[in-house]
């Protein structure tokens, strides 16, 4: 099965930077409107605080600037890191920012008989997004895991990975790992022919 793109399922500021993609059609941007941003966030239910039902309406261009804003910063910085250099000061002043703009606290309640901490942030839905993304990046860019860091090895890839296992080489064995895979393929027979 074609996996769905963009791919989600590492750490949160990984996964939105992945929402940019080199595909064999060119750069391709899926989170480019409200809508599939939206449909990025419904994907990232369980690990972020998602708008409510309500909002999908109200999602606006500039809450998809916020949230763009944000990617680019952790984009910038997640490249530095990878290749042990110092990230730009600017990117990580935007993140700061971010979060800044939209401080959450961690409500507690008692729910079902257990206590529950929800993070609930003041602001615009795209500042709290927004918020929610850059702390991720702030949380992961100091985490020691991302010392993990990899890009795809397929060469005109750009995903990122935690390569929690060292022998991890592509952002997907389905895609990339499969492209190489037929490009190799390929390449044997021409050179036979
Ligand atoms: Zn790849």
């Amino acid at each position: 099965m074609k996996p769905r793109l963009p791919l989600i399922g590492e750490p949160l500021a990984v996964d939105l930077v992945n929402t940019r993609a080199i595909t064999p059609d060119g750069p391709v941007d899926f989170m480019g409107t409200p809508a599939e941003l939206w449909e990025w966030l419904t994907r990232q239910a369980d690990r972020m605080t998602t708008p409510t039902q309500s909002e999908r309406t109200s999602l606006s261009r500039a809450d998809l600037a916020a949230v763009h804003e944000v990617r680019e910063h952790a984009a910038r910085a997640l490249t530095q890191i990878r290749l042990g250099k110092r990230p730009p000061a600017d990117a990580l002043r935007g993140l700061n920012d971010a979060q800044r703009a939209a401080p959450g606290i961690r409500k507690l309640s008692w729910r079902g008989g257990s206590l529950v901490g929800t993070v609930e942030r003041p602001g615009s839905l795209g500042a709290r997004v927004a918020a929610d993304l850059a702390e991720a990046a702030a949380e992961l860019l100091t985490d020691p895991i991302i010392e993990a860091l990899r890009e795809c090895e397929e060469r005109n890839c750009v995903m990122l990975f935690i390569a929690t296992n060292p022998r991890r080489r592509w952002c997907s064995p389905a895609i990339c790992g499969n492209r190489v895979r037929v490009a190799r393929y390929y390449q044997r027979h021409k050179a036979d022919a």
